[in-house]
């Protein structure tokens, strides 16, 4: 009985993947055009923490190109599983220590850093024949105990360190605010986002990147400048 309606359920998605991808893209080109964004200007990574590599294959199929995953262990299996060098992996989640190295070797990308040891460890076994790993700092904006991200007042010494390791190349912020159902509430997070990167924008050319709204606020993230929005469950469904 059970495993008839997990196929069911799994099925359903499936189908709707590649529906679910336009769907988002239709909400981005909207949020892009009410807010006065470049069409095209944000990126949509599809998260894709704890579904399987057939739902990510459909997503490819559909046309999606960059991926966001949570669990190292995880992640890693699936990235060696569908094996295509076109598509761009980002990390995203808490960074343990011991986890540094496999995450330096198999993505493009490390949305989550938020501290000097985990900077120095992704830079210093980074393999130097692939090219710089991307990062973006993970800021604590709600300042809630249980969230990963770093304090304003210690963004600029992160910053300045992560500036000068050779296999990082520095590319912007990540936030993941309180949940507010509230448009103007979500707006306020982002927009302090914003402003932090703007004021540090001006000594550090390649720093461009907002990485901020899920589902649920993708909408106030781009009114207020995200560049890339990480979403799961608008493409792949709920997670358990
Ligand atoms: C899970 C996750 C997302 C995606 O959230 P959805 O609500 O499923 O769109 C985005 N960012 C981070 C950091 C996440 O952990």
């Amino acid at each position: 009985m059970l495993l008839i309606f997990l196929s069911i359920d799994y099925c359903y998605y499936m189908k709707n993947i590649p529906d679910s991808l336009s769907q988002v893209f239709q909400q981005i080109n909207a949020a892009e055009q009410e807010f006065g964004r470049p069409t095209g200007s944000v990126k949509l990574l599809a998260v894709s923490k704890t579904k399987p590599v057939e739902n990510i294959q459909a997503a490819i199929d559909a046309g999606q190109t960059e991926f966001a995953e949570n669990y190292v262990q995880e992640a890693i299996g699936k990235i060696t599983q569908i094996n295509n060098p076109d598509l761009i992996w980002h990390f995203i989640g808490p960074i343990q220590s011991n986890k540094a190295r496999a995450i330096a070797e198999h993505f493009n990308w490390v949305h989550s850093i938020d501290r000097i040891k985990i900077a120095k460890r992704l830079n210093d076994l980074r393999p130097p024949f692939l090219a710089p790993l991307n990062v973006c700092i993970q800021v604590n904006i709600s300042r809630e105990k249980t969230k990963s991200g770093i304090n304003q007042e210690m963004l600029n010494e992160l910053v300045e360190y992560c500036n000068k390791l050779p296999h990082l190349k520095l590319r912007g912020l990540m936030t993941l605010p309180a949940p507010y159902d509230n448009f103007k509430k979500q707006r306020q997070s982002f927009k302090q986002l914003r402003n932090l990167l703007v004021s540090l924008h001006s000594n550090l050319p390649d720093f461009d990147t907002l990485s901020m709204g899920t589902t649920h606020d993708m909408r106030a993230a781009i009114a207020e400048g995200a560049t890339m929005v990480r979403i799961g469950t608008a493409l792949f469904g709920p997670r358990d």
